[in-house]
C-alpha cells in the first residue's frame, strides 16, 4: 500500500509518500505568501502527479496548518496559511489524483505521528504540542486522537497565560501562542528563535510563559509523556532542562503527575508521519 503524506504549513509544505511505512520520497517547498492556496494546490498537484507516473498511489492523507472540522473534512479557518477559509481540500485531491483522501489539523496529525511512530511510542495518553509560526496542540488516549465534540479539543495556543498581555492574532490578548510562538518572537526581539535560545536569560523568561500553558495541560489531562515538535523545539536541552525546572516549580505541590517533557522524534516528519497514520486509518475510503 503506497500513501501519498502532504502537511500544509504555515511557511513551507512538505509532501512524501510511504511505501507501507517507508519514506520513499518526499519533497518539501517554502509556502508563496502571494500565490496563496491556487499556487500551493499547483505545486502539490504537480508533484504527486509526477510521482503517480513512477508509482501506484493507493491513498492520500493530510495535515493542514489551521483548525479541521474533521467530520465534514473542511478547512475552517487559515490565520497562518492564507486562503483556504472553508475549503474542500481532500474533495479536490481526491478528484484530481483518483485516491480517496483523509484530512485532519497538522497537531492532530503530529499528534498521531509521534504516538504510532515516534517519542509517544508506549506513552499513553500523549500530548503533542508544536511551536513554529504560531502553537498547536493534539492529545492522542487509547492510540485515538481526542477531537472533541466539535473538532476543536486540544488548541493549547490559546490558552490565556498573560490575561494584561500584548493581542494575539485570534483578538484575545496573551495567549500561549502570542507569547511563544516563532513569529512573535521574531517580531517581538527582532532576533530568530535559534539566537534568542543561546541566550540563558531569554530562556529563563521564556520557559515561564510556556511551562503556565503546559501546567494546564499536565492538571488536565496527566499525560504520560508531552512531547513538542516544530522549529523551537531544535533549541534541545537548553530549553528542555529549564523548561522542566519551570514546570516542578509551578505544577501543584500535592500533584503526583508525572512531568516528562521531550522533542518530538520525528523532527520535521511528525506531521507527515501523521498523514500515514490518518490514511491508514480511514482504511483507504471514507
Ligand atoms: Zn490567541
Amino acid at each position: 500500500m503506497n500513501t501519498l503524506a502532504i502537511d500544509i504549513g504555515g511557511t513551507k509544505f512538505s509532501i512524501a509518500v510511504f511505501e507501507g511505512r517507508r519514506p520513499a520520497r518526499r519533497d518539501s517547498r517554502a509556502t508563496d505568501r502571494e500565490g496563496g492556496r491556487d499556487w500551493m494546490m499547483e505545486q502539490i498537484l504537480r508533484i504527486a502527479k509526477s510521482w503517480q507516473t513512477e508509482m501506484a498511489i493507493d491513498r492520500c492523507g493530510v495535515g493542514f496548518g489551521g483548525p479541521v472540522i474533521f467530520q465534514a473534512q473542511r478547512i475552517a479557518l487559515s490565520t497562518h496559511v492564507g486562503g483556504w477559509s472553508d475549503s474542500k481540500l481532500t474533495a479536490d485531491l481526491e478528484r484530481e489524483l483518483g485516491i480517496p483522501c483523509v484530512m485532519d489539523n497538522d497537531a492532530n496529525a503530529g499528534a498521531l505521528g509521534e504516538a504510532r511512530f515516534g517519542s509517544g511510542v508506549g506513552f499513553d495518553p500523549l500530548f503533542y504540542m508544536t511551536i513554529s509560526t504560531g502553537i498547536g496542540g493534539g492529545l492522542i488516549s487509547e492510540g485515538e486522537i481526542y477531537r472533541g465534540a466539535d473538532s476543536y479539543a486540544g488548541e493549547i495556543g490559546h490558552l490565556t497565560v498573560r490575561p494584561d498581555g500584548p493581542e494575539c492574532l485570534c483578538g484575545a490578548r496573551g495567549c500561549l501562542e502570542r507569547m511563544c510562538c516563532g513569529l512573535w518572537l521574531e517580531r517581538d526581539y527582532g532576533r530568530t528563535g535559534k539566537e534568542l535560545f543561546q541566550d540563558a536569560n531569554f530562556v529563563k523568561r521564556y520557559v515561564v510563559d510556556l511551562a503556565l500553558g503546559l501546567k494546564a495541560c499536565i492538571m488536565l489531562l496527566n499525560p504520560a509523556r508531552i512531547a513538542i515538535g516544530g522549529g523551537i523545539s531544535k533549541a534541545g536541552e537548553a530549553l528542555f532542562r529549564p523548561l522542566r525546572q519551570e514546570l516542578r516549580r509551578q505544577v501543584t505541590a500535592w500533584s503526583r503527575a508525572r512531568i516528562d517533557v521531550v522533542p518530538a522524534a520525528l523532527g520535521d516528519d511528525s506531521v507527515l508521519y501523521g498523514a500515514l497514520a490518518l490514511a491508514e486509518a480511514a482504511r483507504g475510503g471514507r
